[in-house]
């Protein structure tokens, strides 16, 4: 069934997340027809990119990220939410009509929209860093792992993603090492238990990375002491960087009311935007918990403020 670009429909939801499809299910059983957006090439977000998840309640022995977004999808999807394999590229959200504008030029006009667009990847912001993407360094483990059978390899951050990362390269590498710029890692105890009892991984703290070397790969790492400023050089083939994520939120800064690091604000207590009948859930409003059950949870929230909204309309 295509969308029908003529109607102002109720409700679109821009995003793919825990958060988008979770809103998609609740929408669409509360019968508001909602169209989802879901991106065209990221459809599924951050989770997508993730090996095993543990902590998800209801699956007692794990589920594979991607499984568990295929599942979420086909239940939005199951109850009438009509997903679109597409990106938005353009939001006018402060009239009573919202006007969006999607990658293949098509104009949807809803009367509430819910903002689900999560978070990006972080980069360190290393010159080499960028240019040699793809050509050794990765932000994704799960995506390039492969690629870096029987070689040495580092992960940057200190984060529960590092260790996971880390974790999942051995599958591949020969030796990684995981870099952090403190000597107090902040994932939880029990991801860097499970990293620390890996022969494979080597940790360096009080270690930030300060450029990438290679002409057209990656050759080494140029490496700072956080203490006592000295520099080294390191032998590495590969860079996973794993240092957080930021708001995807560019599409709505300057519209709805973000803090300083581009976090929408939302009402306390609920999902609601400074504007009327935009809704902001999952990463894109989470900068404490940023989990996929809370993700999820606001994503459920933001379909029931919806909901009432549309019906005092
Ligand atoms: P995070 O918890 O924000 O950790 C980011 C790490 O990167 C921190 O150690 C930080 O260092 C470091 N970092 C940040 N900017 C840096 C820079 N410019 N250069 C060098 N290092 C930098 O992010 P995350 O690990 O992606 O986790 C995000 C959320 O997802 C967390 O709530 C986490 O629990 C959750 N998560 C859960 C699982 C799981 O349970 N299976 C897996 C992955 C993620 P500092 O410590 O010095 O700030």
């Amino acid at each position: 069934m295509s969308v029908d670009y003529e109607k102002v429909h109720e409700l679109v939801i821009v995003g793919s997340g825990p958060a988008g499809y979770t809103a998609g299910v609740y929408a669409a059983r509360a019968q508001l027809d909602p169209v989802l957006y879901e991106g065209s090439v990221t459809a599924g977000g951050a989770l997508m990119n993730t090996t095993e998840v543990e902590n998800f309640p209801g699956f007692k022995d794990g589920i594979m990220g991607p499984d568990l977004m295929d599942q979420m999808r086909k239940q939005a999807s199951r109850f009438g939410a009509q997903l679109v394999t597409d990106d938005i590229t353009e939001m006018k959200l402060d009239s009573d009509v919202k006007v969006l504008i999607d990658g293949s030029g098509n104009t949807i006009k809803a009367r509430a929209v819910i903002l689900a667009m999560g978070s990006a990847y972080k980069e360190i912001g290393l010159k080499n860093e960028k240019r040699l993407s793809g050509r050794g360094v990765s932000w994704c483990a799960t995506c390039d792992g492969f690629f870096f059978k029987e070689q040495v390899i580092a992960v940057v951050g200190g984060g529960d993603s590092a260790m996971e990362e880390a974790n999942f390269l051995t599958k591949f590498a020969k030796k990684v090492v995981l870099i952090h710029r403190r000597d107090q890692l902040r994932a939880s105890k029990i991801m860097i238990e499970r990293a620390k009892a890996n022969p494979k991984i080597e940790f360096l703290l009080n270690t930030e990375v300060i450029d990438v070397l290679g002409e057209d790969k990656v050759t080494g790492l140029k490496l700072k002491n956080t203490v006592t400023g000295q520099e080294s050089d390191g032998d590495f083939t590969g860079l996973f960087v794993a240092i957080g994520h930021l708001p995807r939120s560019e599409l709505v800064v300057g519209q709805v009311k973000t803090n300083a690091e581009g976090y929408v604000l939302v009402e306390s207590g609920s999902t609601k935007t400074n504007l009327s009948g935009v809704f902001a859930s999952g990463d894109l409003v989470d900068f404490t918990y940023r989990q996929a059950i809370t993700a999820a949870g606001s994503g459920c929230e933001a379909a029931l403020d919806a909901e009432r909204f549309l019906a005092g309309h």
